[in-house]
């Protein structure tokens, strides 16, 4: 009697070329685990699909001048033709802009929203006056209150490593114009910490850093029920700027 075996891997991002490392660590693996299953008289659903939202995608669209949907379309193609040369055999292979994915999503999202695990509250973001918008957190900088390098980033200080918020930053500046950013008051839905649960638009590599690990060890240790700091309610914001 075959056996039923899902394979479930990690939906690339599209924003920017697949690179050897992915391969080598999600994708080449599956697809021999997929083969020999399939090989074996097994029923084999290897899925994944491109992820077409969030801030990297945005920033690119910003830096070329294009639109974020550009930016997105433009690596999903590629990721295709790389699937096809490389002969990984997906058996179901999307976007994460599907009717279904929306779909299931806002399904999850509302649910999750209904019991209370996710709830609507005010923080405050940095707004251009000159620009007329919120800035993303990498898109301010200023002092960062840890080492005191002149040059941190809203999201990160490159200097000593430590995931920042840009209400952290002294002398905040907008990237762009030099200007200084209000802080202005707007809506976000949450993730109480007390689930574990976090969502995230920071990158792979601040999250496995040191800095990151020991603020979530704060956190965690600290037993608050809410986010209590800008910077970790930031990172758990999910609306306001759609990433
Ligand atoms: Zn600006
Ligand atoms: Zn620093």
């Amino acid at each position: 009697m075959p056996e039923k075996i899902f394979i479930g891997v990690a939906w690339p991002y599209s924003n920017g070329s697949l690179h050897i490392g992915q391969i080598v660590g999600a994708y080449l693996p599956a697809d021999v685990f997929a083969r020999y299953h399939r090989a074996a008289g097994n029923d084999v659903l290897m899925v994944s699909g491109s992820d077409l939202h969030g801030t990297p995608i945005t920033v690119r669209a910003e830096q070329e001048g294009r639109t974020p949907a550009d930016v997105a379309s433009r690596f999903h193609n590629e990721f295709l033709d790389s699937w096809k040369r490389l002969g990984i055999s997906w058996d179901l292979y999307t976007t994460t802009g599907t009717d279904n994915h929306i779909r299931i999503v806002q399904d999850m999202f509302l649910r999750l929203l209904d019991k209370g695990d996710i709830y609507q509250a005010s923080m405050k973001l940095p707004y251009c006056t000159v620009e007329k918008r919120f800035l993303l957190d990498r898109y301010v900088e200023g002092t960062c209150p840890i080492c005191g390098d002149a040059n941190a980033r809203g999201d990160q200080c490159d200097n000593c490593g430590n995931v920042l918020d840009p209400i952290d930053l002294t002398d905040r500046r907008c990237k762009f114009d030099g200007s200084e950013p209000e802080l202005r008051d707007s809506e976000h839905f949450f993730l109480p910490s007390s689930t574990g649960v976090r969502t995230s638009s920071t990158s792979p590599s601040a999250l496995s850093s040191k800095g990151y690990t020991t603020a979530r060890l704060r956190e965690t240790l600290s037993g608050a029920s809410l986010f209590p700091s800008g910077a970790t309610a930031k990172s758990a914001s999910m609306s306001g700027s759609k990433t």
